[in-house]
């Protein structure tokens, strides 16, 4: 048997005694399991398969051909603030999204465990400002994936676009500048190139550029919708207070 840490996404009751639980393990990538036994109430295997919860699981099996079976978990770390705080928990639930709609089963992504993890202690934390972590946290997440769209150069006159309104299109990755862009219609994004700056990792700084955090989240949200079937916007979720500062 295989012990690997792993951070539980989602979890499920299946029949009377068992949880088929979704984990990202930083050995073996995400996985669905089932774990017999963990559904009682005051059952401790149980509560450490709790969705954003960080455990150290044992179990065998998993790819393709045979179910992931969980026989011991034990909490690392419960994330006691987040599950008790709504707001972070909606955050934190966007770290979890993401990670379920952009991973394939059973890959190792050992830096974007690490960023994942980091990401939710900060939301545990005090102090940064959770709209900002999670951009930091998607913007690295894409880049990792492969994502992460190139400085941007407009795509018709090959000029390095700077400074200006601009046409982004995520689904090629293109930039049209201002000039170009005139009569193209509505297919893309209209954002400023120093986002895609930013975005790109060309620009300075960890957050993004004169701390446009609403402007960022829905050019990262436009992103990762490209990617994640069913990406529901950070931004069109109103009641957290922290989106649009
Ligand atoms: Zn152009």
């Amino acid at each position: 048997m295989a012990e690997e840490t792993a951070l539980i996404l989602r979890a499920s009751r299946y029949q009377d005694a068992a949880k088929i639980v979704t984990f990202l393990s930083r050995e073996g990538g995400l996985r669905t399991g089932f774990a017999r036994g963990a559904t009682a109430r005051d059952n401790r295997f149980g509560a450490s398969l709790e969705p954003v919860t960080l455990c150290r699981i044992v179990g065998r099996g998993g790819g393709p051909r045979s179910l992931y079976r969980i026989h011991h978990a034990a909490i690392l770390d419960p994330y006691r603030r987040i599950h008790g705080d709504y707001n972070r928990l909606a955050w934190a639930g966007f770290v979890v999204r993401f990670l379920l709609g952009v991973l394939p089963p059973d890959h190792p992504e050992p830096l974007l465990f690490s960023l994942a993890t980091e990401a939710l202690s900060l939301f545990e934390g005090e102090g940064d400002p959770p709209a900002r972590t999670w951009l930091a946290f998607a913007r690295e997440g894409l880049a990792l994936l492969g994502y992460r769209p190139a400085p941007p150069v407009c795509a018709r006159c090959r000029r390095i676009v700077s400074g200006e309104r601009v046409l982004f299109r995520p689904s090629e990755g293109t930039v049209l500048c201002r000039i170009c862009r005139s009569g193209e219609g509505k297919g893309g994004v209209e954002t400023s190139s120093d986002l895609l700056e930013w975005l790109s990792g060309t620009g300075e700084g960890a957050g993004p550029p004169g701390g446009r955090v609403a402007e960022a989240a829905d050019l990262v949200d436009r992103l990762i919708g490209e990617h994640a079937a069913g990406w529901i916007p950070v931004s069109s979720v109103a009641f957290l207070p922290e989106a649009g500062r």
